[in-house]
């Protein structure tokens, strides 16, 4: 997995279902806007004028409500925090995070990367959820 690939609010793009699709695979938050889904093209936190330094929403102090819903939205939903992701970007770094992210959603049938949207892994079939 490439850093590149994580979103400034902690979205890991590569597991994505725009991004595992066989064609037209978004190129992720951070690549251009062809073959990205419309809600991504227009996400206030991928547009945003004051998106730190770092390059993610952790050192920022606003927590817009686009980060809280997002992370709600996906906790319920898909069983991963955007928040967490951000909190241990901040703490062990992006390189160490996207290592652990390589180990976490690798399918244990066939050690593709597994899809968040989907409970079944995209490759192989295997139910992982
Ligand atoms: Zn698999």
């Amino acid at each position: 997995m490439e850093k590149s690939m994580i979103a400034p609010c902690g979205m890991n793009c590569e597991l994505c279902v725009s991004r595992q699709r066989k064609k037209k695979k978004c190129p992720g938050c951070r690549g251009g806007d062809g073959n990205k889904p419309a809600g991504c093209v227009n996400c206030v936190i991928r547009n945003c004028v004051s998106l730190p330094k770092s390059g993610f929403c952790y050192d920022c102090e606003r927590r817009c409500a686009r980060l809280k819903s997002l992370d709600k939205r996906y906790r319920t939903k898909y069983g991963m925090s955007m928040l967490e992701n951000l909190e241990d970007i901040s703490e062990s770094g992006i390189e160490a995070f996207v290592r652990r992210e390589e180990k976490r959603w690798m399918c244990p049938s066939c050690g593709a990367t597994l899809c968040v949207h989907r409970d079944v892994c995209l490759s192989c079939g295997a139910r992982w959820k």
